[in-house]
């Protein structure tokens, strides 16, 4: 490029301020949709879970981990989405401001891209917004406990939200009622009512409800034919050639207690 120009408006860039994230913390970016209560509403979403929301979500985060660098794991739920970037990242020098707006806007960008994917004809409305923030996180014990904190997040609302929609679609009652029905009960209290009232055992509802969804990547083995010409030979040829690539794969899975973090422990930095 041509040499940098300085004038005399130059001095304007001292008033930006460091944000640079403290060195060897993990990263994490937490987005969340604007007012998605009422985007819900507006595109008729299915209650408690609308699949076809959830499934652009996991959408729109696989295009973050492919876009930006260093992502090692992704969880998501509702209308949120927390990406963790390695400790070791350098990625845009660590800088706060410039990770958080990238996962966001790559993010937000790709949720309108997809929608059709999802949606089909039904019409994206208006231009959904989605808020951000960084949260560093000093040691591995820290950042599971952040996650599982999301997840268990994901637990409280979904049985909430499942007793809640059960007693209005299928118990008749009204929204208010349902409301009045649950307040100051306790998870056992709900369960019992899903199971001895409408016969459901919310120990099998979907997993992707119960869990959300965590997005790592995964060694995979591929192989390919390819047509070429190998040395000393005169003909091209088909050739089948075994390569490993680095795949995003979605689970809906416990990640609180230890199982997964040992089937996976390429994920946390010592
Ligand atoms: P804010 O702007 O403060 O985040 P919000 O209306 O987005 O406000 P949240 O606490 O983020 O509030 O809750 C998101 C809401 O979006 C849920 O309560 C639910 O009503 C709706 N929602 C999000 N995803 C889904 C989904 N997959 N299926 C059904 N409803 C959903
Ligand atoms: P970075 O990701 O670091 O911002 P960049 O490639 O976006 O890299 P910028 O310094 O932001 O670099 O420059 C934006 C570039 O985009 C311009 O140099 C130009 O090549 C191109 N560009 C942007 N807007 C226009 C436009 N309206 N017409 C033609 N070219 C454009
Ligand atoms: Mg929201
Ligand atoms: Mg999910
Ligand atoms: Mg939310
Ligand atoms: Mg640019």
């Amino acid at each position: 490029s041509r040499a940098m120009a300085k004038s005399k408006f130059e001095y304007v860039r001292c008033f930006e301020t460091d944000d640079t994230c403290l060195r060897n913390c993990y990263i994490v970016v937490r987005l969340d949709g604007r007012n998605f209560h009422k985007f819900a509403e507006q595109h008729k979403f299915t209650k408690p879970n609308d699949n076809r929301a959830l499934g652009l979500m996991t959408r729109s985060a696989r295009s973050v981990m492919e876009e930006l660098e260093d992502v090692v794991i992704a969880y998501g739920q509702s209308d949120e989405f927390s990406f963790v970037f390695k400790r070791s990242t350098t990625w845009f020098k660590r800088r706060a401001s410039k990770l958080m707006t990238h996962v966001t806007s790559q993010f937000s960008s790709s949720y309108v891209f997809y929608w059709k994917e999802f949606f089909g004809e039904q019409p994206l409305l208006y231009p959904p917004g989605f808020d951000g923030r960084v949260v560093l996180y000093p040691s591995n014990r820290n950042l599971r406990d952040y996650l599982s904190w999301r997840q268990a997040d994901c637990h409280i609302n979904n049985l909430y939200n499942t007793v809640f929609w059960t007693l209005v679609q299928k118990g008749g009652l009204t929204t208010a009622q349902a409301e009045e029905r649950l307040k100051r009960t306790l998870a056992a209290e709900k369960n019992e009512i899903l199971f001895s009232e409408f016969s459901i055992n919310y120990n099998t509802e979907a997993l992707l409800h119960r869990k959300g969804t965590a997005l790592i990547w995964e060694k995979t083995e591929e192989t390919i034919t390819k047509r070429m010409k190998l040395p000393n030979e005169e003909e091209e040829k088909d050739v089948n050639v075994t390569r490993s690539r680095k795949r995003v794969q979605a689970h809906h899975c416990d990640i609180i207690g230890e199982t997964f973090w040992e089937e996976h422990p390429d994920i946390l930095e010592d």
